[in-house]
C-alpha cells in the first residue's frame, strides 16, 4: 500500500480526500461492528474473517462453541468475540445484538446466516416430514425474522445500519433441494423484500445474498445423505463441478464473504431490498443442448 511518508507536509483538502479514500478502499468496513450468525463454520466463518480484514469488529454467534471460540481466537480478542446463540431462541439473538452494543458501543451490520439443510429430500411428496419442515423453517426462516426484528430495534433509532440474510440459489430456482429447505430460503428473500421499504424509511438497508452450492460441511453432508452410494470425492465433485455452470472458477466461501463485505460497506449505500445471487450463472438458465443427440 501507499506509505504515509508520501503525504504532503501541507495537505490540501483534495489530498486528504485522496488518502482517506485509498485507505477505505482497502479496508471497506473500518470502524464498523457486526454480528454474524452461523460464523463458527463455512460462509459465516469466512465472512467474519473478511470483515475483520476490512477493519470491522465482529461478534461470532453460533451453537458450535468450540469452533466459534477458535475462530474468534484466531482473529484476536480485540477484533472478534464468540457468543453462544441458538438462532431459534429469540432471546439469544436479542442478547447477541445487545452484546455488540455493550462491547463496542454501536452496531452497524447484522448478518443472519445460520442455516441447516434439514432431512434429505423425501422420495415422494407424500413422505414429507412436517416435523422436519418445522425445524428447517425455525432455523432458516423464523431466525431471520428475529434477526431483522432485533437489528431494527437497535438500528432504526440510529437511522443507520445494514442487515444481510443468507438465502440460496434454491430460493430462485424453486425445486433444487429438499422442499422444506427451498421454502425456507424463498421465505428469506420474501422477508427481505417485505421489510426493505419500511426499513429504508429508517435509513436501514436490508439485502439477501444467494449463494449456489459450495463444499461446506453443510452442503457436503446433505449431498452424501442424498447419494449414500457416492464416495466423499464424488460428492465433492458433484458440488464443485457437476452442479456448476461457470467454467474456469469454482465457488468458494470467500466469494460470498466478499459479496457480504460489499453490501455491508458504504459502497453499497443505495442498495437495499436486493437479492445478490452468487451462483456463476446457475439460476439464469441451462444449456439444454450441452449433450445434443448424435445424428448417427
Ligand atoms: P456450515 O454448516 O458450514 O455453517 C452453518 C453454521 O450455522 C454452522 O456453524 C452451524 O453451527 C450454524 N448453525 C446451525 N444451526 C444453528 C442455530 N440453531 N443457531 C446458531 N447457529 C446455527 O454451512 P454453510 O454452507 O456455511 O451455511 C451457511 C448458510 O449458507 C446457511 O444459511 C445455508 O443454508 C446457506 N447456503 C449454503 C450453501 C452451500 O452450498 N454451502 C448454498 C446456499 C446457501
Amino acid at each position: 500500500g501507499r506509505s504515509r511518508g508520501v503525504r504532503p507536509m501541507f495537505s490540501t483538502g483534495l489530498a486528504d480526500r485522496f488518502f482517506s479514500s485509498s485507505a477505505s478502499s482497502s479496508r471497506k468496513l473500518d470502524g464498523k461492528v457486526a454480528v454474524i450468525t452461523g460464523a463458527a463454520s463455512g460462509i459465516g466463518e469466512a465472512t467474519a474473517k473478511e470483515f475483520v480484514r476490512n477493519g470491522a469488529k465482529v461478534i461470532i454467534a453460533d451453537i458450535q462453541d468450540d469452533l466459534g471460540r477458535a475462530v474468534a481466537a484466531e482473529l484476536g480478542a480485540d477484533a472478534a468475540s464468540y457468543t453462544h446463540c441458538d438462532v431459534t431462541v429469540e432471546k439469544d439473538i436479542a442478547a447477541a445484538v445487545d452484546l455488540a452494543v455493550a462491547r463496542h458501543g454501536r452496531l452497524d451490520v447484522v448478518y443472519s446466516n445460520a442455516g441447516i439443510p434439514g432431512a434429505a429430500a423425501p422420495p415422494t411428496l407424500a413422505a414429507l416430514d412436517l416435523d422436519d419442515y418445522d425445524r428447517v423453517m425455525a432455523v432458516n426462516a423464523r431466525s431471520m425474522v428475529a434477526c431483522l426484528k432485533h437489528a431494527a430495534r437497535v438500528m432504526s433509532p440510529r437511522r443507520a445500519g445494514c442487515i444481510l440474510c443468507t438465502a440460496s440459489s434454491t430460493a430462485v430456482i424453486g425445486d433444487l433441494a429438499a422442499p422444506a429447505y427451498c421454502v425456507s430460503k424463498a421465505a428469506v428473500v420474501g422477508m427481505v423484500r417485505s421489510v426493505a421499504r419500511r426499513l429504508a424509511r429508517d435509513g436501514v438497508r436490508v439485502n439477501a445474498i444467494s449463494p449456489h452450492a459450495i463444499p461446506t460441511p453443510m452442503a457436503l453432508g446433505i449431498m452424501s445423505e442424498t447419494f449414500p452410494a457416492a464416495t466423499a470425492e464424488e460428492v465433492r465433485r458433484m458440488v464443485t463441478r457437476e452442479m456448476q455452470e461457470l467454467e474456469g472458477a469454482s465457488l468458494e466461501v470467500e466469494d460470498v464473504a466478499r459479496a457480504a463485505v460489499f453490501l455491508a460497506s458504504d459502497e453499497a449505500k443505495f442498495v437495499t431490498g436486493h437479492n445478490l445471487v452468487v451462483d456463476g450463472g446457475f439460476t439464469v438458465g441451462k444449456d439444454l443442448l450441452r449433450n445434443p443427440p448424435s445424428s448417427t
